[in-house]
């Protein structure tokens, strides 16, 4: 049987060691203070911008919300991100997307100073992510790295595949990995023979965005797979074929009119893999977890204390 690998208990254990990071820095004159600028109405981008809240009041981190309305312009937003570098008291600024059509998303980004970017990739970060410099992490990739290390799942010397080449996800983990001496291949939807490529991984990361796509024919026997993955199936018929009828899957179907699959098939690689991150409660509670640390480390590194 598989190991699941619980991102739920990794992201508690990161929070717990988190706390009297913030509790030091209070101590040495203030927590370290994160503002999130929410654009508008989005009923998900509210959502997500209170589970970012609620993680920052339970770690004692200041946080501040800025809501401007959805009429906003370019230029206007750009002075709430320049007033927000310039501010002292703040350590990250997160500005939540999507953005309404008429702001340019790409300006918006690279007006974050790169020491206080802890949420997006700012192309500075990426520099530093290469170079093995400090900088704030991409927060999934680095919530991977969480899971593996704290479940001492060796990465030295392994063979890992990662399937997905974005920005936020793909060649970030890719780059960890390499930096933790895995060697590392990285699959996109040019791959010629894929499921052979993926049967090479001992760690496999699927980052895809595709229910369920990589089925046991992409898994070796023994495998560790990392499936960031989370696609909402709302179609009967998709949830049954990826399910194979599964009463008990069915009537999660069945009570919300839709499941979350990640890339990996969920039954699949249950009987392939030596160790797994289910799909919800794998990769995804690290994510506002990292968004935590990146934003205590850049409080660290401007008091510094690090
Ligand atoms: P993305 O930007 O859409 O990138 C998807 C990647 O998958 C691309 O590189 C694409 O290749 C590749 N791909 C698509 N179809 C493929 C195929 N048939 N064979 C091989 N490669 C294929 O997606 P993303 O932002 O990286 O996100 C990936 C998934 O992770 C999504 O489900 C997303 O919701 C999820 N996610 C979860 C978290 C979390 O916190 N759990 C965080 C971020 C993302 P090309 O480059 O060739 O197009």
């Amino acid at each position: 049987m598989a190991h699941i690998l619980d991102g739920n208990r990794v992201r508690d254990e990161i929070k717990s060691e988190l706390k009297p990071r913030v509790e030091a820095l209070a101590a040495k004159g203030r927590p370290p203070g994160l503002a999130v600028v929410l654009v508008g109405n989005n009923p998900a981008s509210e959502i997500y911008v209170r589970h970012k809240v609620k993680a920052c009041q339970d770690l004692g981190i200041y946080s501040e919300s800025l809501t401007p309305p959805a009429s906003i312009t370019t230029e206007e937003l750009l002075a709430i991100v320049e007033q927000l570098n310039a501010r002292h008291d703040i350590d990250g600024i997160l500005v939540q997307l999507p953005l309404p059509p008429q702001v340019d998303t790409k300006r918006i980004l690279l007006a974050v100073a790169p020491p206080k970017a802890v949420d997006r990739f700012h192309p500075c970060n990426v520099g530093n992510l290469v170079a093995q410099l400090p900088g704030p992490r991409a927060c999934t990739p680095a919530g991977i790295i969480e899971i593996l290390k704290r479940y001492k799942i060796p990465i030295a010397g392994k063979r890992a595949v990662v399937v997905g080449r974005s920005d936020i996800v793909g060649k970030p983990v890719a780059m960890l990995l390499l930096h933790e001496h895995a060697t590392v291949t990285i699959c996109h939807s040019k791959t010629p023979d894929l499921p052979a490529v993926c049967r090479e991984a001992e760690i496999l990361v699927a980052a895809i965005g595709r229910a369920a796509m990589l089925t046991a024919d992409y898994m070796s026997s023994g495998v560790t797979v990392i499936d960031v993955g989370t696609n909402r199936v709302d179609d009967r018929a998709e949830a049954e074929r990826i399910f194979r009828g599964s009463p008990e899957k069915m009537a999660a179907f069945e009570k919300r009119g839709n499941v979350l699959v990640g890339d990996v098939h969920p039954l699949d690689v249950v009987e392939k893999a030596a160790a797994y991150t289910p799909v919800p409660g794998g990769v995804g509670p690290l994510t506002i977890a990292m968004l935590m640390a990146n934003t205590v480390a850049s409080a660290e590194r401007r008091a510094g204390t690090c």
